[in-house]
């Protein structure tokens, strides 16, 4: 879906004086990202009020959104984020930036984004700290701790780190101590 979005944003910003769309694609991409990152409870409702919030928010206005999500949670822009090249309302380009955003597929999918992300991190932690501290094994009180300690930093460290891509440019998955190609 992020995909798709920024082939469409990209393609937009091709177009006649819709250059100043590209400034941007990345942060529009990662406001789809938040959606779902930050809405734990998985409401649709929220999810879609929190996505068309990028409409208002592209051209400087940061409250009133919706019903459900109306204020931009990012507090009060200082310095650079207040000179960021905003969209003038009612301008073409501002309406064909909406119809990519507010496009009967986007209000179709959005509220059925899944936050599953969360889950499988949380998965993972578990992999890590398994493998420091295996259940079958009783540790003190202090090597329990240890271990958890560790596995906590053993996974912080490792969390963002971008996917290896093996030589063939397939991705692969990265697991304790050792690379693992698809297979
Ligand atoms: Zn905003």
């Amino acid at each position: 879906m992020q995909i798709g979005l920024k082939k469409k944003l990209t393609a937009l910003s091709k177009e006649k004086d819709r250059g100043d769309i590209v400034h941007w694609i990345k942060s529009v991409s990662n406001h789809l990202y938040w959606v779902a990152a930050s809405t734990l409870s998985a409401d649709g409702q929220l999810m879609l009020e929190k996505w068309l919030s990028v409409q208002n928010h592209i051209q400087n206005v940061h409250q009133g959104h919706g019903d459900l999500f109306t204020i931009c949670s990012h507090g009060e822009l200082v310095g650079s984020e207040r000179k960021k090249l905003w969209l003038k309302p009612g301008t073409k380009l501002c309406e064909r930036f909406q119809d990519v955003v507010s496009s009967r597929q986007m209000k179709k999918d959005i509220p059925m984004l899944s936050t599953g992300q969360q889950t499988s991190c949380l998965e993972s932690y578990h992999g890590v700290f398994n493998h420091f501290a295996p259940k079958m094994i009783g540790f003190s009180y202090h090597g329990q701790l240890c271990r958890l300690l560790l596995a906590v930093m053993y996974f912080n460290e490792n969390t963002n780190r971008e996917q290896f891509i093996n030589q063939n440019g397939e991705a692969g998955f990265f697991t304790m101590g050792r690379n693992i190609e698809n297979p």
